[in-house]
């Protein structure tokens, strides 16, 4: 991973520095969202990406359970 590109916290997609949007959480957790739909769909929506087939994240055919 380049240090100039960060992988987005919620779709995974690479977010060149100087775009995309910063989060400091109030524990000390930065989180990179290369959207502002990834954003809302993380604070907002609280939804898995993993679910979502237009993130990375998705898991084909959904998630197994173990
Ligand atoms: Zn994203």
């Amino acid at each position: 991973m380049s240090l100039l590109v960060k992988p987005c916290n919620f779709c995974d997609e690479p977010v060149p520095k100087g775009s995309g949007t910063m989060l400091a959480k109030n524990d000390g957790t930065v989180l990179w969202f290369c959207s502002a739909k990834c954003k809302k769909n993380y604070l907002k929506l609280k939804r898995d990406p993993r679910k979502l087939k237009w993130t990375k994240k998705y898991v084909k055919g959904g998630i197994r359970r173990n």
